[in-house]
């Protein structure tokens, strides 16, 4: 988020970790660190319904109004993620709760969503991950 805010090249080629935590305290000045953190939740979880096929038109249109250029998204998420194998994240960072949907969640805070009609739902994959997570570990731990 702080490196797509940031005044760091489109141009695909790789930067050093020094010049990209200029570029991330850069981002990280322009935003603030409470915007900074609010963009990473939504993201989070624009991500997490847009994997799970869940996408609304408001979360979607909210997350187009936030990040007008995807291609730069992209990058800055490449580039970050190239950072974090680097500088892994703290375990103060790592346990903050970090999904967000911004403009409405399909579940509507229920945890389930209905798919085609009454009596056909699937669990949220925001609301109801702690379940989720805990149904997987079951089924690996079973196999
Ligand atoms: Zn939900």
């Amino acid at each position: 988020m702080a490196l797509y805010a940031s005044d760091m090249p489109n141009r695909r080629r790789n930067h050093g970790p020094e010049e990209l935590c200029a570029w991330i305290v850069q981002g990280v000045e322009r935003l603030g660190v409470d915007t900074l953190r609010a963009w990473a939740r939504f993201y989070a979880g624009h991500r997490v319904l847009e994997s799970a096929r869940v996408m609304t038109a408001p979360v979607q249109a909210r997350h187009e109004q936030r990040f007008p250029r995807a291609n730069r998204l992209v990058w800055a998420s490449q580039m970050s993620a190239n950072l974090l194998w680097r500088f892994p994240p703290t375990a103060e960072a790592t346990a903050r709760d970090a999904i967000e949907v911004d403009g409405g969640c399909p579940c509507q805070g229920t945890g389930e969503i209905t798919l085609w009609g009454p009596g056909i739902s699937m669990m949220c994959p925001v609301h109801s991950r702690a379940q989720i997570a805990a149904f997987r570990r079951g089924y690996q731990a079973g196999a």
